[in-house]
């Protein structure tokens, strides 16, 4: 399907190739050809990223009579940066519809420049904040006789914000006979009884399932005890060296103490909450947008709007009330056909809760463990010898100065010189975490009772790939010192041809699970079957979801045990045998050294 077989006019489709829109996506699919072709009003549950902006704006552009200056279509979105940004997409889009006025008129900025822009004329499309425009039309300013399309953005969230009067107030200024669109995230009753009031005999359209979150989005948790959520988090981001997420806290005075916290930290952190003058919370979301700051720490109203694709992260620290809060939140990270991980970290109090939201987004946590300092070493050692790859070398700049350094350095060999280099992090690293415990709670049942419990369909689905991709058992786990770098490391240097994508990874004691695309399973299980990690021999095959490989792993390590035993009698004799004069020396069990990548 093309957006020409859609029916959108080559003016826009030129637009919109320039932006790099090759295909529509779904919510595109369903709701342009409706808007364009049909008469009734439309009421689509799309998340923010799903490309619902383009979904009603280029039909939307396409119905304006370029001829008529007066205000034929407006767009309500509950926020003024929400506001700012569909303005822009309108723009981009009718970048060769060139009579056509998009204008975005908002609170907490001069009224006056708006008011200017309106009078001057020819403004077709507003984008409104619901306040500024109730201003706006007490003052006069705006006529809405002409509009014949309106659309309710985020109308969830303009619920939230206590908006339903002022568009109650707006509609009344608009023609009944009017074509109405409402997009949502989620659908509580309160919006049902929107569409009944406003719209007549809608039709509906789904973007995933009802209330879900998106559907490339990991959600997992870790549970530690209160006062440990703050080391957690630090945990977090240390495991993920280029993380770019926002940190969710309840009240506007967590969010400061977070924040404070982790910029006296060393952190790459701010925070936007209510507190801050609109001033201050436009620089703070500026910075974050342009990838200054890395961990934006907010309360859910101040995050509202801010309009980010790219998140590695969402960090619940701990969760929201209302399970609608958890899906918007989750909602940020995983957009525009990205992936994303929405991570949790609680307390066992919060249980619960966590189990509510499963219900309602239709999908299970993960439990993990809170990343250990030696897995966090490992990654941020790997990313920095990423780092040193991927660096531009300045050769006219450097030149000034490498030659006195070189003099100064020459008495340490290459080798010398990168664990010094290496070392710079290392050290850090080390310093910090030498002795750290471990973070996980501790759940209080027996560890019989847990080993009794039934095996759960979290055990099927760790077994199954992701769509798509095909998942891969190997016998190295948690125990074997194995952790996902490591799994990198292992398929680098074993498995050779083009490099192979690494999906979902599952590291437990005694296996590990791992997803790959699936032309590359068959050349990764060969390759992997018989190599070796730190001695022991690998074992690898497609994952079966119906096998239980925790029994078989523990039977491995049994007789692995066993085979250990053995080794240390073996040189106890030899010892006892020494003693009496004259052994053979046993021979030790091979420890080839990891391989280097
Ligand atoms: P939205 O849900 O409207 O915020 O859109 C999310 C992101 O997807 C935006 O960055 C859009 O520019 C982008 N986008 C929308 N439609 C398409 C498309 N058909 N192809 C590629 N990117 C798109």
């Amino acid at each position: 399907m093309t957006f020409e077989d859609l029916g959108v006019r080559d003016d826009l489709r030129r637009a919109i190739e320039e932006l790099g829109f090759e295909q529509p996506m779904p919510v595109q699919e369903k709701v342009i050809p409706h808007l364009l072709h049909e008469d009734t009003d439309v009421v689509a549950l799309a998340q923010t990223g799903t490309g619902k902006t383009a979904a009603f704006g280029l039909p939307l552009l396409q119905r304006i009579d370029p001829s008529d200056n007066a205000p034929q279509a407006l767009i309500l979105s509950p926020t003024r940066e929400l506001c700012l940004q569909i303005g822009s997409d309108l723009a981009d889009f009718s970048k060769y519809m060139p009579q056509i006025k998009v204008l975005p008129v908002y609170g907490g900025s001069s009224i006056e420049s708006q008011i200017r822009a309106l009078r001057s004329g020819g403004v077709q499309i507003i984008v409104a904040t619901p306040g500024r425009l109730i201003d706006l039309i007490n003052r006069g300013v705006v006529k809405l006789d002409n509009v014949h399309t309106v659309v309710l953005d985020e109308a969830d969230e303009m619920l939230n914000m206590g908006f339903l009067e002022s568009i109650d107030d707006i509609l009344g200024n608009v023609p009944e006979q009017r074509k109405m669109l409402m997009f949502s995230a989620t659908m509580p009753n309160e919006i049902a009884k929107i569409a009944k009031k406003y719209m007549h005999s809608p039709v509906e359209f789904v973007v995933g399932n009802r209330n879900e979150g998106a559907a490339n989005v990991r959600h997992i948790y870790y549970m530690v005890n209160a006062r440990n959520k703050y080391l957690a988090l630090k945990r977090v981001a240390d495991d993920n060296p280029n993380i770019y997420g926002i940190v969710f806290c309840r009240t506007r005075r967590d969010t400061q103490e977070i924040a404070d916290k982790l910029i006296s930290d060393g952190y790459n952190a701010d925070s936007l909450h209510g507190d801050l003058s609109q001033q201050q919370r436009d620089m703070v979301m500026r910075k974050f947008r342009d990838r200054v700051t890395s961990l934006l720490v907010a309360t859910d109203v101040a995050a509202r709007g801010l309009d980010v694709d790219d998140l590695t992260h969402v960090i619940n620290y701990g969760l929201p009330d209302d399970t609608a809060v958890y899906t918007h939140r989750s909602g940020r990270t995983g957009r525009a056909g990205k992936t994303g991980v929405s991570v949790a970290i609680i307390h066992s109090r919060e249980k619960g809760k966590l189990r509510e939201i499963e219900k309602k987004i239709g999908k299970k946590f993960e439990r993990c463990e809170v990343p250990t300092p030696q897995h966090i070493i490992e990654k941020q050692l790997y990313n920095l010898a990423d780092r040193i790859e991927r660096v531009e070398v300045n050769d006219a700049e450097i030149d000034k100065y490498f030659s006195g350094v070189r003099r100064k350095l020459d008495w340490l060999s290459g080798e010398d010189l990168l664990k010094r280099v290496l070392s710079l992090e290392f050290n850090r690293l080390l310093e910090y975490y030498r002795d750290a415990p471990s973070l996980d709670f501790i759940d209080e049942k027996p560890a019989k009772e847990k080993q009794a419990k039934p095996r759960t369909d979290k055990d099927k689905d760790r077994r199954t790939a992701e769509k798509g991709m095909a998942r891969i058992y190997v016998n190295i786990g948690k125990n074997d010192g194995f952790y996902a770098g490591n799994l990198i490391e292992l398929l680098n240097h074993n498995v050779s041809g083009s490099r192979v994508d690494v999906g979902r990874i599952d590291l437990l004691s005694g296996y590990s699970l791992f997803d790959v695309q699936q032309a590359d399973a068959r050349r990764v299980v060969e390759s992997l079957r018989g190599s070796e990690w730190l001695g022991k021999r690998v074992y690898s095959e497609v994952a079966d979801p119906d096998k239980n490989y925790t029994r078989a792993s523990s039977r491995k390590s049994r007789a692995q045990a066993t085979a250990e035993t053995e080794a240390i009698e073996t040189t106890y004799e030899y010892f006892l045998k020494k003693n009496r004069g004259g052994a053979k020396k046993p021979s030790k069990p091979s420890k080839s050294s990891r391989k280097k990548r």
